[in-house]
C-alpha cells in the first residue's frame, strides 16, 4: 500500500494546504465570508465575487472522483519524489463544495472510474534528510465498508 499513517516524526509538506490531525490529513479550503465561494487552496480573495474576506475552513475527507490522469514521467524540479520514479495518479475530487486536485493511490486506470467515491490519506512525498517523513494528500477509492 501507498498510504500510510502519520506518525509523530511525519510532517504535513505544506502547512497552509493540509494539517496532520490524529494520523489522517485535513485539507485545508478558504470560503467567501460574502458569497460562500469555497477554494482550495485559500487565496487571499474571492474568484467569484472579489470580495476580499475569506476565512480558512476545514474540507470533507471524502469526495467522488471528478476526473484523472496518470503521471507517467518524472516531473521536472523541484519535484522532491524518490529517484526512481513509479507513476502516480492524479485526479480531482469533487467533495460537494469545490473540486481539488490531488496525487492518488492508485496508478492503474482500470481502477479507477469516474464517480467513483474516494476517501482522503496521506502518501509519502519524500524523507527529509533528518530522516523525518514528509507528507502530501493523495485520495485513494474507498473501501467498499466505507461506502455503504
Ligand atoms: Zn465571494
Amino acid at each position: 500500500m501507498l498510504s500510510t499513517q502519520a506518525t509523530s516524526s511525519s510532517r504535513s509538506i505544506d502547512g497552509d494546504v493540509f494539517r496532520i490531525d490524529g494520523g489522517g490529513a485535513v485539507l485545508l479550503g478558504g470560503r467567501c465570508s460574502d458569497c460562500g465561494t469555497v477554494t482550495f487552496p485559500l487565496q487571499g480573495s474571492c474568484p467569484r465575487c472579489s470580495g476580499g474576506t475569506t476565512v480558512t475552513v476545514d474540507l470533507p475527507n471524502f469526495g467522488t472522483l471528478w476526473s484523472y490522469t496518470v503521471q507517467a514521467f518524472r516531473p521536472k524540479r523541484p519535484f522532491l519524489g524518490p529517484e526512481e520514479f513509479v507513476p502516480f495518479g492524479v485526479g480531482y475530487i469533487d467533495l460537494g463544495s469545490v473540486i481539488v486536485e490531488a496525487r492518488l493511490t492508485v496508478n492503474d486506470p482500470d481502477q479507477l472510474e469516474i464517480g467513483d467515491s474516494m476517501t482522503l490519506t496521506t502518501v509519502i512525498n519524500h524523507c527529509d534528510t533528518d530522516g523525518s517523513e514528509v507528507l502530501t494528500y493523495a485520495f485513494g477509492p474507498s473501501s467498499h465498508e466505507e461506502t455503504k
